[in-house]
């Protein structure tokens, strides 16, 4: 089995260095992905049990899971968002959006994004652990989870082995505390659609199931991941380009999400 050195090349270091995009017609294309099996919400989390969301920065909860945010709502599970970083790295030093601002921005993105997603009922515990070193606090992350997780939560994390440090770091500390609490763990890939083919060999494709988004839930989803302007507009004090260009975007506004169970 690849261990995450040996699929992560260099350039996968940082949201700002990105290699070639994937594009989303390689994924619409594929034959793997076309069988992916549909799910519902109900048999991805028990009735009663409570969903812990883990996203490694402001905009993964949605780009990952708007869809089966509005499907838990609607079933009335509790829910817990842990916001692991506040993204405050997202832009480079000499932008005017500066950690300091985007330690707020961001995060007030998401607020704004769950609330269009009409996801009211819901407790967010920020981490505020540091962007781009999650791994770095990995055993920090473990132990506030341990500290939040309650036997029967189904916990929801990025894929261990995204692309991202900081994606891979969270689905490593979820594992590891689903297992010390027996919780079920799910994982989601968010920048795996963007850099990864279709043709990867690490994809787990026999734990992949395709969670459906009906009209309403995808128009919805795409005006929640409008509100995250600081990712989907170009830097005009760096000349940067968007960290979530729409190229990136069209990952996210399919009518469905994918869950490795
Ligand atoms: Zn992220």
């Amino acid at each position: 089995m690849a261990t995450i050195e040996e699929i992560r090349p260099e350039e996968m270091q940082s949201h700002e260095r990105q290699p070639a995009s994937t594009e989303e017609a390689l994924w619409r294309d594929d034959p793997r992905l076309a069988r992916v099996p549909a799910v519902h919400a109900e048999t991805l989390i028990a009735a009663g049990s409570r969903a812990v969301i883990v996203a490694p920065h402001p905009d993964d909860e949605v780009l990952g899971c708007a869809g089966l945010l509005m499907h838990l709502a609607q079933l009335g599970h509790p829910i817990l968002l842990v916001a692991v970083s506040d993204g405050e790295k997202s832009h480079s030093q000499d932008s005017v959006l500066s950690p300091a601002l985007l330690s707020h921005v961001r995060p007030a993105e998401t607020t704004q994004a769950l609330s269009l997603l009409g996801v009211s009922d819901i407790t967010i515990i920020r981490a505020q652990l540091p962007d781009s070193d999650v791994a770095g606090h990995r055993t920090k992350l473990q132990d506030l989870l341990g500290a939040y997780l309650l036997p029967g939560d189904t916990l929801f994390a990025s894929w261990q082995f995204d692309g991202h440090p900081d994606h891979e770091a969270v689905g490593q500390a979820s594992r590891e505390a689903a297992r010390a609490l027996g919780c079920r763990l799910i994982e989601i890939p968010i920048w795996m659609w963007h850099w990864r083919t279709p043709d990867h060999a690490g994809i787990p494709w026999q734990r992949a199931r395709k969670l459906e988004l009906d009209e309403q839930m995808q128009e919805r989803k795409k005006a929640a991941l409008a509100c995250y302007r600081s990712q989907l507009e170009p830097d005009h004090s760096t000349g940067n380009a968007a960290i979530l260009p729409p190229e990136v975007l069209a990952h996210f506004h399919r009518s469905f999400e994918v869950y490795f169970v």
